[in-house]
């Protein structure tokens, strides 16, 4: 199976990029954040302190995480038996999602389901570390970057309450499979471009590298 990885800070477009993309070349559609999202949101539903690892750590070892695609291709996740969609961006989740992220229990639980969603189909797959550490061998690896002033604009613009600045910093710093440009990534600056240009860039620089579109 054929994996395109598609890395970058908060607000650089990835989503909108990875999803677009994905549809454009017939492939399924990974958002690895909603399964981080998802993870911290039950965790705040049960009422754990998302800064104990310890306490996370029982938490999610009664966890039934499962996940899918939809009848579009698309990534779902299923938690507890709940399949949590608008909740996902409550500002909640926003605040606390890197400090869980962080706990490298949780990213081994994830990075499991990731690697089982790529069993059966080609897929975009957007994250943090997905050309570095999920898929260090993907084929096709992207980093997408913004200034931070024109990302926070992008966040602003979705009416969303998200401190992109500081997930970023805690992103990066973490100890276990930090943002990174992954070796082998080719960076792509969104700060100017549509979402349609970036994506026709990505599909032109994936056609150079021999990829034939469904
Ligand atoms: O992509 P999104 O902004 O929804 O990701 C939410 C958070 O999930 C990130 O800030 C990061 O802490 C975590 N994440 C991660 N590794 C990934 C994807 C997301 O640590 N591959």
């Amino acid at each position: 199976m054929t994996i395109i990885a598609i890395d970058g800070p908060a607000a650089s477009g990835k989503s909108s990029v990875a999803k677009r993309l994905a549809r454009r070349i017939g492939f399924f559609y990974v958002n690895s954040g909603s399964m981080y999202r998802a993870v911290t949101w039950e965790l705040l539903r049960q009422g754990i302190d998302p800064s104990n690892p310890e306490s996370v750590q029982s938490s999610i070892a009664s966890m039934d995480l499962g996940c899918g695609f939809n009848a579009e291709g698309e990534s779902f996740i299923r938690i507890n038996a709940q399949i949590p969609d608008a909740e996902l961006k409550e500002s909640g989740v926003n605040n606390s999602v890197s400090t869980v992220s962080a706990i490298p229990a949780v990213r081994h639980l994830i990075v499991a389901r990731l690697r089982a969603l790529v069993n059966e189909h080609n897929v975009v797959m957007e994250g943090r570390d997905i050309g570095s550490a999920v898929f260090p061998d993907a084929p096709h690896k992207f980093y997408l970057d913004a200034t931070p002033e024109i990302r926070r604009l992008r966040r602003a613009a979705e009416g969303l309450t998200d401190s992109i600045d500081l997930r970023d910093k805690q992103d990066s710093s973490r100890a276990e499979a930090p943002l990174q440009i992954a070796e082998g990534a080719c960076v792509v600056d969104t700060s100017h471009l549509t979402l349609d240009g970036v994506v026709e860039k990505i599909f032109q620089l994936l056609t150079d590298a021999g990829l034939t579109p469904r």
